[in-house]
């Protein structure tokens, strides 16, 4: 199948050879036919599979074919993602596959000043992609109008769940037209996935080109079992002797990427890190320095990493593992990436075994354990089961704790602006194994 064969039109053909594209991914043979239809679509695809090609293509298309009202531009379509990296991914998307239709696309998040944001929607805005808090803070200014939408997306709408937008989606939601095309994507299907497809999508068609919750299957998985005290010091040896050249290491808190970053800095790995503290012009800055093989290492945490898209990233190293099971798989979807091979290395304490077997028992796997030679595991460390158990607890509670004053601060903030105005593969020889 090619793409001229899914019906797409000559302009939308001619940006895709632009990119070197030969052939259509199985998401987007699946999907683009299906959304050309009209249909709403439930789609279950992993980052890395070209989602975001399989829904813009036919979003333009579609959006070509129709006519729309001359008199005044309006939105038409919006695209909702969990965090800034990944709308503005999706917009440069849409710029690239658009460069030959006459659509003004046009990105919303926060952490940036929203004044520019506001000029940029009043000259006019076909497609919109936007966060959803951000979102909300231009519809309480009244800065957006989303009464104009024709279609809907929903990207890595778990991840969005997880973050705890659900309230901010439904407000949006409420305010869109009835008639519309939705287009949910999500990498797992969750039963909240499920609750919020069954109250969105009109008889989608399903589309699910991974199994659900697969790790993605050209990523070469390993655990290196070694004692906390050690990680730092196996990590660089890797870095150094596999000569990794562009790896992403994730780590659990925002304050252990800094000083990982610092640390690798200091042992000539030249290190930037990516999480959210950081400005979102800091964050570009380290994206664009790795991106660009400028910096050897981005050190990330879950939130600040989700929707990265480094084409060929051949490395992944879980430094510690997340507290979620899911994210194991939101990280290493950031390898393997549209055919290419990756590796996704976990180096685990032994306080982190129960972590380890979680992430299993969700990916349906036993990810193969290796010890490297001379960061053997001391076996009179043993666990302290607590201090995870604890570490989850906290994390769910500050997760919990920071939605609940978000969400009431967006809340009053929604609230008030209800009111009228008026009223205010790499070369392993160099490291040992231990069998
Ligand atoms: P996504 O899953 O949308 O984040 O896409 C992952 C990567 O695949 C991006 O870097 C795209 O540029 C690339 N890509 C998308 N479609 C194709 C295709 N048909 N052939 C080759 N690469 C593609």
């Amino acid at each position: 199948m090619t793409f001229e064969t899914l019906g797409l039109s000559a302009e939308i053909l001619r940006a895709i050879s632009d990119q070197g594209y030969t052939e259509p991914t199985p998401i987007q043979k699946q999907a683009i036919p299906v959304v050309l239809e009209g249909r709403d679509i439930l789609a279950g695809a992993q980052t890395g599979t070209g989602k975001t090609a399989g829904f813009t293509l036919p979003l333009l298309q579609r959006l070509s074919k129709q006519n729309r009202d001359n008199k005044k531009r309006k939105i038409r379509a919006l695209i909702l993602t969990p965090t800034r990296e990944l709308a503005a991914q999706v917009q440069q998307s849409i710029r690239i596959y658009g460069k030959y239709l006459p659509f003004r696309a046009n990105v919303v998040f926060g952490g940036v000043k929203i004044g520019p944001q506001i000029s940029k929607l009043q000259r006019g805005v076909d497609i919109l992609v936007a966060t959803p808090g951000r979102l909300l803070d231009h519809i309480e200014q009244k800065t957006v109008d989303l009464s104009g939408i024709e279609i809907l997306v929903l990207d890595e709408a778990d991840r969005m769940l997880d973050m705890g937008f659900i309230r901010d989606i439904r407000k949006i939601l409420s305010l869109l037209p009835d008639k519309r095309q939705n287009l949910l994507f999500s990498a797992t299907f969750s039963d909240p996935i499920k609750k919020l497809a069954d109250n969105l999508l009109h008889s989608p068609v399903l589309i699910e080109v991974a199994r659900k919750n697969t790790t993605a299957e050209r990523v070469k998985q390993t655990v290196y079992l070694v004692d906390k005290s050690r990680k730092r010091e196996l990590l660089t040896s890797l870095i150094k002797l596999e000569k990794w050249y562009q790896v992403l290491v994730f780590t659990r808190t925002k304050h252990g990427a800094d000083r990982l970053a610092r640390q690798l800095t200091c042992e000539q790995i030249t290190t930037a890190a990516i999480h959210g503290n950081k400005s979102q012009k800091q964050r570009t800055q380290a994206l664009d320095a790795f991106k660009k093989n400028k910096v050897q290492v981005l050190v990330a945490t879950d939130i600040a990493a989700r929707g990265l898209d480094i084409e060929q990233l051949p490395h992944v190293v879980n430094y510690e593992l997340p507290n979620i099971p899911e994210d194991y798989v939101h990280r290493i979807g950031r390898t393997g990436r549209a055919g290419n091979e990756g590796e996704a290395v976990s180096l685990i304490c032994v306080d982190e075994k129960k972590l380890l077997q979680d992430i299993e028992r969700l990916i349906n796997k036993r990810i193969p354990r290796e010890v490297i030679e001379g960061f053997e595991p001391d076996p009179a460390i043993k666990a302290e089961p607590n201090r995870n158990k604890k570490r989850q607890q906290s994390a769910k509670k500050k997760i919990g704790h920071f939605d609940q004053t978000k969400r009431s601060r967006r809340n009053n903030r929604y609230r008030n602006s209800q009111r009228p105005v008026n009223s205010s593969s790499s070369n392993r020889s160099q490291v040992q194994k231990v069998k």
